[in-house]
């Protein structure tokens, strides 16, 4: 089988000889062009044809340049709008309404229709009738419809707003039309306008017409023939041009079709060429094309019985092979068509079309085509903002819009610091004492931690920087501790003005540009610097005023609306393309992707600010007219394929309907084709994932017998080891044995265990230089009325716990709570006065004899007391407590209970501490153990002590010692168990607990 080109190719050769060199063929778009060249070449091997897309041809026929850069029109649009709708609107404000309106603009050009009269406010529904006898009557009733329900009296809100922009529209358009015909440029309608005005006015020369008429400004002259293959739509204007050079004689058109669809008169496919074949046939003899020429009824419009031909007739028979299959997910779709090109199509070559109606689903398909297939050739639009250069310029606007200024009075270097020093905007120079105010910006740090993370960026200097900013829980983070190297030096300093944004930018993509990455990634960062360029170019050229802000939102709408248009070599290898590359090509395998209703179709996807009814009436293009046109490209598409694999996304979620498309339906239940479904499903497995036990290895064992060396840096048992070994042993193996570390990130805000540190740091402070002394009364009421003591404790505490004394944001609210509970504490302490503060935040150690394994072994145990004071008579151990904690408890074996969330761990902890205070001691003391809840701190009848259950009543516990020998018995049962060699370390049953732990994902308990 020839396919479509082909057999045109072979056509025209044998109708033009070499006259065809003469001849200017023209196409819907620039890839079919170039494969008819190809086909005719293989013929002829002589000079070609001219070859033109018909906005080539257009083109050439105006006087009107069409403009480079859409933005140059929308400036120019912008301008205009500003001062007719007298707003104050931000060009980044407009910039969609602008597209928008260029496109209805454009629209309304195309299809010859009267802005005047579109653009008024009729009011009066006889009006209507009246003024549009030019219209169809189901095109005046579709304009009745729109403006039935606008009465001037009882406008709507949005009626009132839609009625004071449409009002001006007229004069925009007309106002802008005019500006840009000042300047010679145009948008594509323009251009199309002025060539159906230029028929009109008979200003087109052509060889017919030329010794006829006078001077015409547009020739035609030098062409043979001009030659239209594989339209489908025509706009009005392109009515316009057909019609004269069909009147002309100079015109042949060759139309691709299926009588599958033409036949068909509510088929949608074939909506436009039933038209096209009357009004523009096909010469009589096409050879191979048309062998039984559209009869005389045809061209004249009073019936069509079809064609005849089985150049045209595939879709009729059955001899494909088609599958349809649905894959629940997006990305999975390219995972698919590798299994296709695998198993079915070998090897993939030019005769192979891989069809994305979704564009976002190029890259996922490159990587999966199979490694072997080396020539691919990727001819479509891929939108710029799904690339890693936007993420990356994403994240430096985001840098610099949240950039904080801080103010610091350093020494500067004489040099600098004097009248003629280097001046800066940066710095106030005091010259007599040589010191200046720095202003400078700081980075914040989810901003910087998203750029040193990002792919360009992520190596060991951006490594070691995210763990500098982790560790030191940076929040803002100067430029001097992030220029490491010259890429973030060109990253990480502060943008003043607005002409150093596109430099600035420009220079980091030039920075990436240069490091390894791959050819197809270098492609969108060379159009991100051709786009920042031209936006610099045309703002500059447009003089239009714009704040920083402003030119970085306007980036960023650009570069969303950009598609970087991949043009390979197309005449070779594996053909990956859009579908409206498609136009006039035909493949003997084709495989489509995302056959989704919504994609393909795409249904109502166009912005438009003319309402349905209005396009509708005057002729514009509706939805209707664009699933028709899609109908015909997919059916032409498939109608000479002979293996055709239609995948789509069975799942509904985000912008997935789950929805297979109409098409698909229309083959399934009209064509009679034999199909294969295949129903593609994931294994979910839904079996528990496996329990997790650690064995007591030698090596296990190894690390536990670190807890019995006696040398001076030992290891031992914290309060908190024992408290995660009896929560759960899984956890304590985890943290404590394979000492699996919880990676350190920055704490923007204070969470609970920060701010318990921070108490008990502030608390250490304000009593550090009173330790070892007597407080009293009067020391206390110093400390609660000097508030500076207060606060600087708790900077100090600030700076030590969370590096930074700079309390911003919520950790503002966390600095006063703080200072409430301190001077509480303060209150509370002063009726205890007077009292000796004997030690703070002591670290202890003791060695624990324990019988394991029938052997007699010391184990470390350690912590660190928060306060050790002595009243009048009492000891006090005291632990101060932020979080949801009671200070009673049952009994002392509740403490150790496994499984149990309501374990009393403070308690634990308190006697704990008692303990190895008391084993510290070379005389036995009475000592108390006390915590200080915060929680309980404004109660009136606070007390410090812990209480235990007695007899139904809950009694203060005032001495240790009436409890540790129990608690120590306890405690020797915690470690024979740890240190038994026959008990694994395994998963905590109650999953409440597991609730917070670290762990959690390892254990899929998350
Ligand atoms: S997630 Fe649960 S079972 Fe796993 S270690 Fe943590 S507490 Fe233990």
């Amino acid at each position: 089988m020839k396919n479509f080109l082909q057999n045109i190719a072979k056509t025209l050769h044998q109708t033009y000889k070499d006259k065809l060199s003469g001849c200017c063929i023209v196409f819907p778009n620039r890839r079919s062009g170039l494969f008819f060249n190809k086909y005719l070449s293989e013929i002829t091997g002589k000079p070609n044809p001219a070859i033109l897309t018909i906005n080539e041809l257009m083109q050439k026929l105006s006087h009107l340049q069409i403009a480079d850069d859409e933005l140059i029109l929308i400036f120019t649009l912008f301008k205009i709008y500003k001062k007719e709708r007298k707003t104050t609107e931000n060009f980044d404000e407009f910039y969609f309404w602008g597209q928008m309106l260029l496109n209805d603009f454009d629209a309304l050009d195309k299809y010859l229709v009267d802005a005047k009269d579109l653009f008024q406010n009729l009011k009066s529904l006889q009006e209507i009738e009246n003024q549009f006898n030019y219209l169809s009557p189901e095109q005046i009733k579709a304009i009745k419809n729109f403006w039935k329900s606008f009465e001037p009296t009882k406008y709507t809100k949005h009626q009132a707003d839609f009625i004071s922009i449409w009002s001006v529209l007229y004069d925009i358009y007309t106002k802008f039309n005019k500006e840009l015909h000042s300047k010679g440029i145009a948008y594509e309608g323009m251009v199309y306008r002025e060539v159906a005005d230029k028929i009109k006015n008979n200003d087109v020369e052509t060889r017919r017409a030329s010794s006829l008429q006078c001077q015409k400004t547009s020739s035609l002259l030098h062409y043979e023939k001009i030659i239209f293959i594989g339209f489908n739509a025509l706009t009005r204007c392109e009515e316009k041009l057909f019609d004269f050079l069909k009147q002309e004689n100079l015109a042949e058109f060759y139309w691709d079709y299926d009588k599958y669809y033409i036949e068909n008169e509510i088929q949608e496919a074939g909506l436009f060429l039933r038209e096209n074949i009357k009004n523009y046939p096909s010469p009589n003899n096409p050879g191979e094309i048309l062998k039984t020429p559209l009869n005389k009824k045809d061209l004249t419009g009073q019936k069509f019985h079809g064609v005849n031909s089985s150049n045209f007739d595939y879709l009729s028979k059955k001899d494909k092979h088609i599958e349809f299959i649905a894959v629940p997910s997006e990305v999975g779709q390219a995972k698919i068509v590798n299994q296709i090109l695998q198993k079915t199509i070998q090897p993939p070559n030019i005769d192979t079309a891989i069809v994305l109606p979704d564009e976002h689903l190029l890259i996922p398909l490159l990587y999966s085509l199979p490694e072997e297939i080396k020539a691919i050739n990727v001819t479509m639009g891929y939108p710029l903002k799904d690339t890693p250069a936007y993420s990356l310029i994403e994240h430096i606007i985001e840098l610099q819009k949240n950039i904080r200024i801080v103010s610091d009075e350093r020494y500067l270097p004489s040099e600098i610091c004097s009248p003629s020093g280097m001046q800066s905007n940066s710095y106030k120079a005091d010259y007599s004492t040589g010191r200046a105010t720095i202003s400078q910006g700081q980075f914040y740090f989810r901003n910087v931690l998203a750029i040193l993370n990002h792919q360009y960026i992520n190596n060991e200097v951006a490594k070691s920087l995210v763990d500098y900013i982790n560790k030191n829980n940076k929040i803002y983070i100067s430029p001097d501790e992030l220029g490491k190297n010259e890429l973030l030096k060109n990253i990480f300093h502060r943008i003043n003005k607005l002409d150093e944004i596109p430099e600035y930018l420009v220079n980091i993509l030039h920075n990436v540009f240069q490091k390894d990455i791959p050819e197809l990634e270098q492609e969108y960062i060379n159009q991100f610097i051709l786009a920042i360029k031209q936006l610099k170019e045309i703002i500059t050229r447009q003089e239009i005023p714009m704040s920083i802000e402003t030119f970085f939102k306007l980036l960023k709408q650009i570069i969303q609306t950009i598609n970087i248009p991949f043009e390979g070599e197309p005449l070779e290898g594996l053909q990956v393309m859009g579908v409206l590359e498609t136009r006039a090509l035909d493949f003997e395998n084709v495989i489509i992707l995302s056959m989704n209703e919504g994609i393909l179709p795409a249904g109502d996807s166009a912005s438009t600010f003319i309402p349905y009814n209005l396009r509708k009436g005057f002729g514009l293009p509706t939805v209707e007219h664009s699933d028709a046109i899609y109908a015909y490209y997919f059916y032409r598409l498939i109608q000479r394929a002979k293996n055709i694999y239609l995948i789509y996304n069975s799942t509904s979620n985000g912008r997935a309907t789950g929805e297979m498309s109409r098409f698909l339906y229309q083959l399934k239940y009209e064509s009679g084709f034999n199909i294969l479904e295949k129903n593609l499903t994931f294994d979910i497995s839904l079996s528990l994932p496996e329990k997790i036990n650690i064995k007591k290895t030698t090596a296990v064992i190894n690390k536990l017998e670190q807890y019995f060396t006696n040398d001076g840096d030992k290891k031992y048992f914290s309060p908190s080891a024992i408290n995660t070994y009896i929560d759960c042993s899984l956890k304590f193996y985890f943290r404590y044995i394979a000492q699996l570390k919880e990676p350190d990130e920055v704490k923007e805000e204070i969470d609970a265990m920060t701010f318990g540190n921070l108490l008990h740091k502030a608390m250490n402070i304000i009593y550090k230089s009173y330790e070892n002394k007597l407080i009293n009364v009067q020391d206390i009421e110093n400390l609660i009325n000097n508030k500076q003591i207060i606060e600087d404790a708790i900077l100090k505490s600030f700076e030590k716990e969370y590096y930074s004394k700079n309390v911003s944001g919520r950790n503002i609210l966390i600095f006063e709570i703080l200072k409430k509970y301190i001077l509480q504490i303060l209150h509370i302490d002063k009726n205890y006065t007077p009292f000796q503060i004997i030690e703070l935040e002591k670290e202890y150690k003791i060695r624990f004899p324990v019988k394991l394994n029938n052997k007699e072994e010391n184990i470390n145990l350690g912590g660190t007391i928060d306060r050790i004071d002595k009243l009048v008579d009492t000891l006090r151990i005291i632990d101060y407590k932020t979080g949801k904690v009671e200070s009673s408890y049952s009994d002392i074996p509740s403490l150790f209970t496994k499984e149990n969330i309501n374990r009393n761990k403070a308690v634990l902890q308190i006697l704990f501490y008692s303990m190895l205070y008391e084993k510290n001691r070379k005389q036995p003391t009475d000592i108390t153990p006390a915590l200080y809840f915060t929680k309980q701190l404004f109660n009136d009848n606070f007390d410090y002590h812990i209480k235990k259950k007695q007899d139904g009543k809950y009694i203060i516990q005032e001495t240790f010692n009436t409890v540790s020998e129990e608690f120590e018995n306890e405690l020797k049962n915690v470690f024979k168990e740890i240190f038994n060699p026959e008990l694994d370390f395994e998963q905590v049953k109650n999953e409440n607990i597991c609730n917070y732990c670290p762990y959690s994902g390892i254990c899929h308990r998350d």
